[in-house]
């Protein structure tokens, strides 16, 4: 496929292989780019990734590493960069929760947290503005020299007890992500981030995996339906699109409005 707003765009998706990093693989396939389809443990559904990228006739390959190794992130933007001729989108998308109260916490749940939420998003970005910096601006399909999508959360905005590690981290992406856009635009790179609210995917399946959770959750959502993968692909491939060449710095709230505190709705 060539005919898409991301044709030829080089793109690769970290935490591919399930969720809302399979659902961005394949519509940034869908939308004409070349897709390299990270995962971590399971080659099988990074695979599938790939089969369905190239079912709607795009071009994906399959790439392991685990975004807090920096030497596996090294690698696997230079493979992504030898295979592709450079690198113009990163969508930072890996992520996990390690839940507990936090006078329960575990100093290894809160490390494991921050270390793949936050230092892997660091890790990936810094790696991936490297090449794009070295490409420059124009030099690709792309305006810009390059654009990095940081999957964040609503949770970098709303506290959430019981999950401050997660919350930590997502409120650290923020800083990151604005951070990297003011100092990266003058090399001709954009930074943002996408907090999305309650999307189904695996990461949240107790949330609405049950008619009475999803009631539950719906409380929380004024739109009044739970998110799916493909609300938030379809932000990332406007947000990777030039398109999107002026906006740089800034968070897209992917949420059915869960950010504009519904509880408050009834006069609080
Ligand atoms: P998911 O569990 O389906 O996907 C997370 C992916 O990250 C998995 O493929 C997993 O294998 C991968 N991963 C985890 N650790 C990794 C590592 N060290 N290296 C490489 N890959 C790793 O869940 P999801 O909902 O699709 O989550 C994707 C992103 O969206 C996460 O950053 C998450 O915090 C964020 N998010 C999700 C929701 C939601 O409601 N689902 C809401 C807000 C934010």
């Amino acid at each position: 496929m060539t005919d898409g707003v991301l044709a030829g765009y080089r793109t690769l998706v970290t935490g591919a292989s399930s969720g809302i990093g399979q659902g961005t693989a394949v519509a940034f396939g869908a939308a004409g780019a070349r897709v390299a389809v990270d995962y971590r443990s399971q080659p099988d559904d990074a695979e599938e990734t790939v089969r369905r990228i190239e079912a709607a006739g795009g071009e994906a390959f399959a790439v392991r590493a685990d975004v807090s190794d920096p030497e596996a992130v090294s690698a696997m933007v230079e493979e992504v960069c030898d295979r592709f001729g450079g690198i113009d989108v990163l969508v930072a998308n890996a992520g996990l929760q390690r839940d507990a109260p936090a006078l329960e916490m575990s100093v290894e749940d809160w490390r494991t947290v921050l270390d793949v939420n936050l230092t892997g998003q660091f890790l990936c970005a810094q790696a991936a503005a490297r090449r794009m910096v070295q490409q420059g601006p124009g030099a690709g399909p792309a305006r810009s020299a390059g654009s990095i999508i940081a999957m964040s959360s609503v949770h970098d905005a709303i506290p959430w007890a019981g999950h401050v590690n997660y919350a930590a981290s997502k409120g650290g992406v923020d800083m990151l992500m604005r951070t990297l856009a003011q100092e990266l635009g003058p090399r001709g790179v954009r930074v943002n981030a996408i907090s999305p609210g309650a999307i189904k995917t695996p990461i949240n399946e107790d949330a609405w995996s049950t008619p009475e959770a999803e009631r539950e959750l719906l409380r929380l959502i004024p739109y009044g339906r739970v998110g799916v993968v493909e609300d938030v692909a379809a932000a990332a491939v406007w947000l990777a699109s030039d398109a999107a060449d002026y906006v740089t710095g800034t968070t897209l709230y992917v949420d059915g409005g869960m950010t504009t505190y519904p509880s408050f709705r009834d006069g609080g």
